[in-house]
């Protein structure tokens, strides 16, 4: 079984590109290039020259010495929490800045739930002198005050979304109806593998970096390149979706994807889309939704901002439906209890959104002998207000 987007831009039945007609020639025109650009010489350097210089990569593989002692098995954790603007995120937003130049496009837009995502967007659009449009749920912009200042500070115009329960769901429709009305010169930046065919895979193909170096930093400190588990969070999915991606097709690799239950996945409060979705379509996608009985999109909650998607990619939902991976659901309170173990026995303040990975530890038992690679996504800073109470 091949786990990765056929020619149709499918996974399984997962995914495709149900996209407005006004958007066709712009998704078309992506769709017809980024192989070919991403895949170009010049491309390639620039791209590594800024995974190096400017990102700090390769992030580091840390043995978590004193966690590992803890739950009597061997965890390492990938630091993308040492990235610049301290998230995954902007290996993706680098590589899509990359692209949208060589596209010739001036004006580029975005989406935001937690702010990791416009903050790197803000950054590589300040990096390269465009003009910068982040859309934020003003539910979100009061919890992420100090990304918005940031992005703010970066050059770029965040503007506060109203419509639904204001966080990222709304963002991404405010997004999609600006590329609407200026398909020519813009770009929109999608920070997740989420969205229309060829999203899913370009954003994969950037955040794959995490598992090209977990491959050889493995090599030089277990004497192979592969662990037994690979544990990430999952939103959208991709920064597990990057994590897994040179395993896949591995299957010595246990695959687990954690989502987050907020208040618990029966509460009605929560954002476990994959144990509560439906078959159905969002942001130009086919996946799992969570929907009411008359396929209405229901209102995601999660303590985590960066968590509550009422979607998921759909390389997650194929990767579920096939049991090639599993997925665990993390409640709010598991969460912040693993966020404050990690900074107690390892000096490690991780985000909201990385914790509810952290948490598996306390719900699943491993061997003494497990290799387990847990990918950090970022760190806490940007919660602050809510870890410190
Ligand atoms: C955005 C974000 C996530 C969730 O997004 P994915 O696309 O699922 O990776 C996870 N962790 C952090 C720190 C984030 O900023």
């Amino acid at each position: 079984m091949d786990y990765n987007v056929n020619n149709e831009g499918f996974y399984g039945e997962f995914g495709g590109a149900y996209i407005p007609e006004i958007l066709y020639s712009n998704v078309e025109n992506l769709k017809n290039n980024y192989l070919r650009i991403i895949d170009d010489d010049d491309f390639k350097v620039e791209f590594d020259s800024l995974m190096r210089d400017y990102v700090g990569r390769p992030s580091p593989l840390y043995f978590a010495k004193r966690l590992s002692d803890k739950y009597r098995t061997r965890i390492y954790l990938k630091r993308e929490d040492l990235n610049h603007t301290g998230a995954h995120k902007i290996n993706n937003t680098v590589g899509q800045i990359l692209l949208a130049q060589r596209m010739g496009k001036t004006r580029i837009i975005a989406e935001t739930g937690a702010g990791q995502h416009g903050l790197a967007t803000a950054t590589v659009c300040a990096l390269k002198g465009l003009k910068c449009i982040v859309y934020m749920g003003e539910t979100d912009v009061a919890r992420q005050q100090l990304n918005v200042r940031k992005m703010k500070m970066l050059g770029a115009e965040v503007r506060p979304v109203s419509s639904g329960n204001k966080t990222l769901k709304d963002a991404t429709n405010e997004a999609i109806r600006d590329w609407c009305c200026n398909p020519s010169d813009t770009h929109y930046i999608i920070g997740s593998t989420v969205g229309p065919h060829p999203y899913p895979d370009m954003v994969t193909r950037f955040q794959s970096i995490i598992s090209k170096e977990i491959k050889s930093q493995l090599s030089e400190k277990e004497g192979r390149n592969y662990p037994d588990y690979l544990i990430a969070c999952v939103g959208g999915g991709s920064n597990a979706a990057g994590s897994f991606y040179h395993y896949l097709n591995d299957t010595r690799v246990k695959l687990i994807g954690v989502e987050a239950a907020g208040l618990g996945i029966d509460t009605g409060k929560t954002a476990a889309t994959i144990h509560l979705g439906k078959r159905g379509i969002i942001h130009g996608s086919r996946t799992f939704v969570m929907q009411d009985e008359d396929g209405q999109i229901t209102e995601p909650y999660s303590v985590s901002a960066g968590l509550d998607y009422p979607g998921i990619g759909p390389v997650h939902a194929n990767l579920f439906v096939t049991q090639r991976a599993e997925y665990l659901a993390v409640t709010d309170g598991e969460a912040l209890d693993a966020a404050l173990e990690l900074t107690q026995l390892e000096g490690i303040i991780p985000a909201l959104e990385s914790s509810h990975a952290l948490a598996v530890f306390g719900k699943k038992k491993f061997k003494p002998d497990d290799v387990i690679v847990l990918t950090l996504s970022g760190r806490g800073d940007k919660d602050m207000e809510i870890l410190d109470c």
